[in-house]
């Protein structure tokens, strides 16, 4: 009996062009299309104008899919599998099936296209010669402790996904794991009307969804060990003027001038990041107003 083929097939991330012709020819001749929710994907096959024969598959059904799975392979049908968007198997579900179809040496094939992750490291400006792909991180626990101390030892850069409802506490566990000053990279909606991307470090992206609360879809794309203590010599240099910081900050205020601008020239020349010199500036204007004054209370001459 000849055996079918199960083809792992890329769907977009959000912009319907980027359907490959060779992705949808499969998804055409398929005999079942196995997708993690039938709504979705039957939004993509109504627009891409197919009629296909489709079956949910996901984390929680899986296990009780694979005999039905295998018994069509095994009759010599070819079966595709899409995930909601993306590269099937990246940060979804296919990989039991994977094996499955591996051992039971039916033949296996992929087309390949859109990823959030590959996107997202293509404009991120950091080292894309060695990289980490690390998903969604452990949600708590000490399973997420371990896990960011890890990435904070890495010396390849790091691709995060995250859910925009989590997005500020990842930003702040990763600053609490001492890597405010580590360069990110943010890529939001990608593909889509308001993609965007940001460059800032931790600590700056951390205040920013502080104040602002992240909508869309994010990939993290985070500065390795390895290319932040590349950039040491510069900071080193700059210990000097960085002791000297509040000295600086104390010349500007004394010659007036907008807090975010004397943050942002403080920054440039002691290479901190401008949102480290702001809150410095915010310590010594409140130090500066509670110090007790000659003839207060706690100063009073005697
Ligand atoms: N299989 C997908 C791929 O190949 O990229 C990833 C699926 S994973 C369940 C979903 C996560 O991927 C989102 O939470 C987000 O972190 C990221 N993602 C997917 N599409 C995105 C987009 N258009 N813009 C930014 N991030 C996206």
């Amino acid at each position: 009996m000849t055996s079918g083929k199960l083809t792992l097939v890329a769907t977009p991330i959000g912009n319907p062009e980027d359907m490959s012709p060779r992705a949808k020819k499969a998804l055409a001749m398929a005999d079942l299309v196995l997708c993690e929710d039938t709504r979705v994907t039957g939004l993509l096959l109504a627009e891409l104008g197919l009629k296909v024969n489709l079956l949910s598959y996901h984390e929680h059904n899986a296990e009780s899919r694979h005999p039905l799975i295998l018994e069509r392979l095994q009759a010599g049908e070819t079966v595709a599998l899409v995930s909601d968007a993306g590269m099937p198997l990246i940060s979804d579900p296919g990989e039991r099936l994977v094996r499955l179809v591996l051992a039971a040496g039916i033949p296996l094939s992929v087309i390949p296209g859109p990823n959030a992750a590959l996107t997202a490291l293509a404009a991120s400006g950091l080292d894309s010669s060695r990289f980490v792909f690390e998903g969604f991180l452990p949600a708590r626990g000490k399973e997420r402790r371990t896990r960011l101390t890890e990435l904070r030892d890495e010396p390849r850069s790091l691709i995060l996904y995250e859910a925009p409802h989590r997005l500020l506490r990842t930003l702040t566990d990763l600053a609490a794991t001492g890597l405010g000053e580590r360069k990110v990279s943010i890529g939001r909606e990608l593909t889509k009307k308001y993609e965007e991307y940001l460059y800032l470090t931790v600590a700056e992206a951390k205040a920013l969804y502080t104040e602002t609360a992240p909508r869309g879809e994010f990939v993290l794309v985070l500065e390795g060990r390895a290319e932040f203590e590349s950039r040491q010599p510069i900071r080193e240099q700059n210990i000097v003027a960085a002791d000297n910081i509040d000295d600086l900050i104390r010349e500007r205020l004394a010659v007036g001038g907008r807090l975010r601008q004397i943050a942002q020239e403080v920054a440039e020349l002691t290479g901190r990041s401008a949102n480290t010199v702001y809150e410095r500036i915010l310590q010594l204007k409140k130090i500066k107003s509670e110090a007790p004054r000659l003839g207060d209370s706690d100063g009073r001459r005697q």
